[in-house]
């Protein structure tokens, strides 16, 4: 590698090129998907359920072996130097993966051993960590006698002991109360602060506004979406309501065309700009021969958008 190839690499935490995942069972899972999080960056990687974002991370990690494609960390490629990859890369995966039986001081402290670090140091690393995240008082009980909350953070903690440069963090607030996903969420920002990349695996919409600055978006294995938070955040000034019409239709009257779907010919689903009035909107249709009997929102805001992109995606 060149010098300037090098310091190249170096401003990338993630690099993916072409990834494919075909399951034994046949499923794609990820079909040839490329994306790069540059260094310091907060990054959400969005989706619904079974849309790819696991088996991404699986691959990362060597979790999950993938059927094609490249994957360099800091510009080291995992199927050439994994131990390398490996070490700048701390994950917290969905599910509790420690022994229950073992103190929190314990779990922290044997990772950072397993990276090699001197007990001594792996000690006061994970007193660190512990009391970053609240667990202080905790480090010397059971840890199957921790909170759900105060399991979550014990895997952040532990995700931490060797000091990673990128930082993947697989949906940390599912199932956590508010109080616990407040705090995470601060702390989550200070590490981000501090120079750590961090890669936010959610179906949370509302985690990637609060902390990340880049979004990419995975739908039935295909990345369908990727730019900064600002971009995707515009996308959303609409909110999108159901109709049920006073009179049926058959099409939507042309001026409505590009906001307005028939879902039967007495339902509609209009998109409204936030700038708009919904009260303009109405008398416009009804101006068009189209009267609304009841009006109710679409809650789900990313379920809307997921929608939205694939259905711009094809056309
Ligand atoms: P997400 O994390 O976004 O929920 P996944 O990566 O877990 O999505 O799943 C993507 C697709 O791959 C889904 O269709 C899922 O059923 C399938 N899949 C995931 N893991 C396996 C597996 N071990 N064997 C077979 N199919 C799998």
């Amino acid at each position: 590698m060149n010098k300037k190839t090098a310091n190249c690499a170096e401003g990338i935490a993630l690099s993916i090129q072409n990834l494919s995942k075909v399951y034994d069972n046949g499923i794609t899972a990820l079909h040839g998907i490329s994306f790069e999080v540059p260094k310091g960056q907060f990054f959400a990687l969005l989706g619904r359920n079974g849309a790819g974002k696991s088996t991404t991370i699986g691959i990362v990690c060597s979790l999950v072996s993938k059927t094609s494609g490249s994957v360099k960390v800091f510009g080291v490629d995992i199927d050439q130097d994994f131990s390398i990859a490996k070490s700048y890369l701390g994950v917290v995966p969905q599910e509790l993966n420690f022994n229950q039986f073992n103190t929190p001081l314990q779990i922290v402290s044997n990772q950072a051993g397993f990276y090699g670090i001197p007990r001594k140091l792996a000690l006061e690393r994970a007193s660190t960590y512990l009391d970053n995240l609240g667990l202080w008082e905790m480090r010397n009980k059971l840890s199957r006698d921790l909170s759900g909350g105060m399991k979550r953070r014990l895997m952040v903690a532990r995700a931490l002991a060797h000091e990673p440069k990128l930082l993947i963090l697989d949906e940390p607030t599912a199932g956590v109360d508010i109080e616990t996903r407040y705090s995470m969420w601060n702390y989550f920002k200070e590490l981000n602060d501090s120079g750590v990349t961090i890669i936010l695996t959610t179906h949370y919409l509302e985690d990637a506004e609060r902390l990340c600055r880049q979004v990419g978006i995975i739908e039935q294995g295909e990345l369908v979406w990727n730019s900064d938070m600002n971009s995707l955040t515009g996308r959303l000034q609409q909110e999108t309501y159901y109709l049920d019409l006073a009179n049926e239709i058959n099409s939507v009257p042309e001026q409505f065309k590009d906001v307005m779907r028939l879902t039967d010919n007495r339902t509609v689903e209009i998109d409204v700009h936030r700038d708009e009035s919904i009260e303009f909107v109405l008398s416009n249709l009804a101006n068009s021969g189209v009267r609304a009997a009841s009006i109710r929102n679409k809650s789900n805001r990313l379920e809307n958008l997921f929608l939205e992109l694939v259905r711009s995606k094809r056309g």
